[in-house]
């Protein structure tokens, strides 16, 4: 592989990669870099396109498990991308700005729809690439059109419906967000923050919290909702508290898989492979992965991630 290191004076090679995610595992990148525009982004990407170099885009690493050891490739972080403002009903936030942050915002505003992301962590980039959302809505019920770098390195904006948000996916796999441009509606600030507090306190209630663990392991499949949705069907397989190595099945939430001691990526891995074997004998359903597996290599691993058919393109939010 190229060295990409020499042509960028602020790459670093090497870069472990578990403080930068909140499972707090994996292994180092072969290449970091933190750009701090969108020129400087659009640079790296350039260079890694022309040398053949896999790239990998970090927002708040809650949603993404990288592998043991070297993952060979560049990953480029956004969390320097900071910039927002707001103008009227909208506000326009660069890729890194903390989803938080804008929710915060919006509620001392009196401007409501940001509610939909209360207690999602991670930055507004990841959120609209992953299309994240709670039982409230998503947020591309929220989006107004989104700043990209294309697949061919085109510097464009897309509306809405171009990004297709669909249940935690768009049509954004190969772009790079640089901005999101997000349209919410007049509210009353007070009833806002109250909703903000009850929905807090009930996932407080509801699921795990602390370091060393992502969000929803699964994707619910398609329609599911109470004893069909992917938590409840790994509950009712008797897997909650099922542990392999240092990964466990939350005993609060059974969707999430959370860290215990010194856990690896691939003990995240078997422990998924596992959940989503028994599942899938007990009840006839393949759950997908709702986490990005960086560098998944083996054929267990790419099982885990793949959709199936049913879930492809499917419109729910
Ligand atoms: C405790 C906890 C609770 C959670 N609860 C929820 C929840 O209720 N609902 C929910 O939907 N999710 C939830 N999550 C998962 C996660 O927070 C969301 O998916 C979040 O939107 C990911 O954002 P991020 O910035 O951390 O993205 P990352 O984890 O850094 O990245 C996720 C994916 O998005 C890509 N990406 C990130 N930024 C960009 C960009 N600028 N351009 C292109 N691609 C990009 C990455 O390459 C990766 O494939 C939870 C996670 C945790 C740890």
């Amino acid at each position: 592989m190229a060295s990409l290191a020499d042509g960028f004076e602020n790459c670093v090679v090497e870069r472990p990669l578990a403080p930068l995610v909140t499972a707090r595992v994996g292994g180092a990148a072969r290449y970091f870099f933190a750009p701090e525009c969108a020129d400087e982004l659009r640079g790296v990407l350039e260079s890694c396109r022309r040398e053949g170099i896999p790239w990998f885009i970090l927002g708040g690493g809650s949603n993404v498990l990288p592998p043991d050891g070297v993952l060979e490739g560049a990953v480029i972080a956004t969390h320097r991308l900071q910039g927002f403002a707001w103008s009227g009903d909208r506000v326009r936030a660069e890729a890194g700005v903390p989803l938080a942050k804008l929710l915060r915002g919006a509620v001392s505003r009196g401007l409501a729809g940001l509610e939909v992301a209360t207690g999602i962590p991670g930055t507004i980039g990841g959120a609209v690439f992953g299309n994240a959302g709670t039982r409230l809505g998503a947020i591309g019920d929220v989006l107004a059109r989104v700043r990209v770098l294309d697949p061919e390195g085109r510097d464009r904006w897309l509306d809405r419906d171009s990004v297709a948000p669909r249940y935690r996916a768009t049509s954004l796999a190969g772009h790079v967000i640089l901005e999101a441009e997000l349209q919410l509606t007049c509210g009353d600030s007070e009833a806002l923050k109250r909703r903000v507090d009850e929905y807090l306190e009930y996932r407080r209630v509801t699921q795990p919290a602390g370091a060393g663990m992502l969000g929803c392991f699964f994707k619910n499949p398609e329609g599911a909702s109470g004893a069909s949705a992917a938590g409840a069907l790994i509950d009712r397989a008797g897997l909650k508290g099922e542990p392999c190595g240092g990964a466990v099945v939350s005993n609060r939430h059974a969707n999430f898989l959370v860290k215990r001691g010194d856990a690896r990526a691939s003990d995240f891995h078997r422990l998924a492979r596992h959940v989503q074997r028994v599942v899938e004998e007990r009840f006839g359903v393949r759950l997908a992965t709702e986490v990005h597996l960086w560098g998944a290599t083996s054929e267990g691993d790419s099982q885990l991630a793949a959709t199936p058919d049913f879930m492809r393109d499917t419109a729910r939010s």
